[in-house]
């Protein structure tokens, strides 16, 4: 077989019968060309896969090639299972992702499934079309460092030392986002490629040699209040405990190696990442041990940082779980940044929204970026965010933007969109997603929903009630995925996707879509009792139940 070549598509061309169809097989191609392994169809976290294996990855995109508008097109962890007739109003695509039944969700069962070729994992954005690369999480990033920087720093990180592992396909973000909220941050990273890979996409600006040059070049760079990022080959279950015996605390501690897989993410100390390669199928419960032991020298390290002054947060990688169950039972001391951040965001369904020019012409996204600034410019941390944006992220395969928009806000960026599509002012349509780390959109006790006000952090109902009501709302696609840690039993979420075409009945899409999407998203936090959801209800005329204190 010729080997696969994995480009994005541009211009206005149809190869589909439809912008709709047309629209979801770009993004599909798009998550491959800026994936980290597309030629074994991983997008990013180790095995986050864009579709089950290449037969089904090939079906999927013959069928988006054929179908009609009519026509729902049903994937089952990345495999096309067929098309069913519905009408002109219904998603293109529907998927579940990685779904286990709850007595059986287990990461021994997950293994033994995907081993059979029954079932994948989706990530968030990756089995559901949705990843744009690094820009994704540097926002997210971007956004805890400025609430950091709020909370405990006077409102900014020059001067300020984070200390973070991890550059893979999330992780390579940490050193970008740092850089743009003025920090100095190391990145401790086990495979030096991930290094370079870094480098050469500017979201890293050096490579140290060793701990000693790597703290010498921050601590200039601090003292000069220039930020700087530095990367520096290593493993994080040596470097964090080494800088504690040292007596040094960094200002900000996190961590984003692929804490979340013991077998396939994580690389233990004392081996390379080839040799943990090869222990994964020689020895793979040995593997699994070792990394456990190195886990939980490295989140003992972390509390030690905590203990002694520093900010330390668990930045979504399950780290703090592993090391619990490895017999560290203080672990969750350290904070999620969900809880720690950004929660009164998500009260008010303000979370991650992104749009990506399926014409591939970058001049579209500065089109839109100019309409938000002069549309917006009352709303501080999203032009600041846009101006930031600008300057410094470079596009990766199509180019698109994200940005922390809430309720009404999405709304009427996606309408103004979609009409500037409508009149030629873009070279093409345009699609929006927006992350399943969103308000109605996600169950993660571990995550999203730890620590709860009313304690329902593990409930699964909202993000299913979220994706039955972007399906009657007429979305292009609804996702439903689980797994997480282990790639099982640690959360539920969903992911939707629209396509901008210019057309009135993309209008109503959006229209229905988007504003109910965010309005379930404020009424799960107001059914929790949070004074801001209820607050955000009440002034946008939400009909939540809540409001009259429960039905
Ligand atoms: P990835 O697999 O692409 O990258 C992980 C990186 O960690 C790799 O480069 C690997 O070499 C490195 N690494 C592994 N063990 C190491 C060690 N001991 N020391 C130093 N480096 C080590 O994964 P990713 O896409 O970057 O995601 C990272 C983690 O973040 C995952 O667990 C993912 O689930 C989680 N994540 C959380 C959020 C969130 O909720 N904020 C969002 C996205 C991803």
């Amino acid at each position: 077989m010729s080997a696969r070549k994995f480009e994005v598509t541009g211009g206005t061309q149809l190869r589909c019968k439809g912008w709709r169809q047309e629209g979801l097989l770009r993004l599909l191609e798009n998550v491959l060309a800026v994936g980290e392994d597309p030629s074994n169809l991983v997008v990013y976290a180790a095995l986050g896969k864009a579709a089950r294996d290449w037969s089904a990855h090939d079906r999927i995109v013959q069928v988006l090639r054929t179908m009609d508008e009519c026509d729902t097109l049903v994937v089952q962890s990345g495999k096309p299972i067929g098309l069913l007739r519905t009408h002109a109003e219904a998603p293109i695509v529907i998927m579940a992702n990685c779904n286990l039944v709850g007595q059986w969700a287990r990461a021994e069962n997950f293994y033994e499934l995907e081993k059979k070729n029954l079932i994948c994992w989706g990530g968030l954005t990756a089995g559901d079309w949705q990843y744009i690369g690094s820009q994704g999480v540097i926002q997210g990033t971007y956004e805890i460092f400025a609430r950091i920087a709020e909370r405990h720093f006077g409102g900014t990180m020059s001067g300020r030392l984070i200390l973070t592992a991890g550059l893979g396909g999330m992780g390579g973000a940490q050193p970008l986002a740092a850089r743009m909220a003025g920090a100095a941050i190391l990145c401790v990273e086990v495979d030096d490629a991930r290094i370079t890979r870094r480098l050469d996409s500017g979201y890293l600006d050096a490579r140290a040699p060793d701990l000693d040059a790597a703290l010498r070049m921050l601590d200039e760079a601090r003292a000069a209040g220039r930020a700087l990022s530095v990367g520096l080959c290593a493993n994080a279950a040596d470097v964090y405990p080494l800088i504690v015996s040292r007596g040094i605390v960094p200002d900000v501690v996190t961590d984003q190696t692929s804490a979340h897989d013991l077998l396939y993410g994580y690389v233990p100390s004392g081996f390379s990442v080839e040799e943990a390669r090869r222990l994964r199928t020689s020895d793979p419960h040995r593997l699994i041990a070792e990394s456990t032991a190195s886990i939980v020298r490295h989140v003992e390290a972390m509390l030690a940082f905590q203990k002694a002054g520093a900010v330390v947060f668990d930045n979504g990688n399950l780290i703090r779980t592993q090391a619990k169950n490895g017999g560290v039972a203080n672990a969750f001391d350290i904070p999620i940044f969900t809880e720690a951040f950004l929660r009164p965001l998500f009260c008010r369904a303000i979370g991650p929204f992104r749009w990506i020019a399926l014409s591939n012409d970058p001049g579209d996204i500065a089109r839109i970026d100019d309409f938000l600034l002069e549309r917006f410019a009352a709303n501080r941390s999203l032009s600041n965010w846009i101006r930031l944006a600008r300057e410094h992220i470079r596009f990766e395969g199509l180019p698109a933007r994200i940005a922390w928009m809430g309720h009404g806000e999405r709304t009427e960026l996606a309408l103004a969109v979609n009409r500037m599509v409508a009149e030629r002012v873009l070279s093409g349509p345009v699609a929006f997603t927006r992350d399943h780390l969103d308000a109605g959109a996600m169950a993660h006790p571990n995550i999203m929903t730890e620590n709860l006000r009313d304690g329902s952090d593990a409930i699964a109902d909202w993000p299913l009630l979220n994706a039955m009501i972007n399906c009657s709302s007429q979305a292009d696609l609804v996702a439903i995925h689980s797994g997480g840690g282990g790639y099982s039993g640690y959360m539920t979420s969903a992911g939707v996707t629209l396509v901008a075409d210019g057309t009135s009945q993309a209008e109503r899409r959006l229209r229905l879509t988007l504003d109910n999407d965010t309005s379930l998203g404020v009424m799960r936090y107001a059914d929790a009792g949070y004074e801001d959801a209820l607050d955000e209800a009440s002034n946008k005329g939400l009909r939540s139940f809540s409001l009259q204190g429960g039905a």
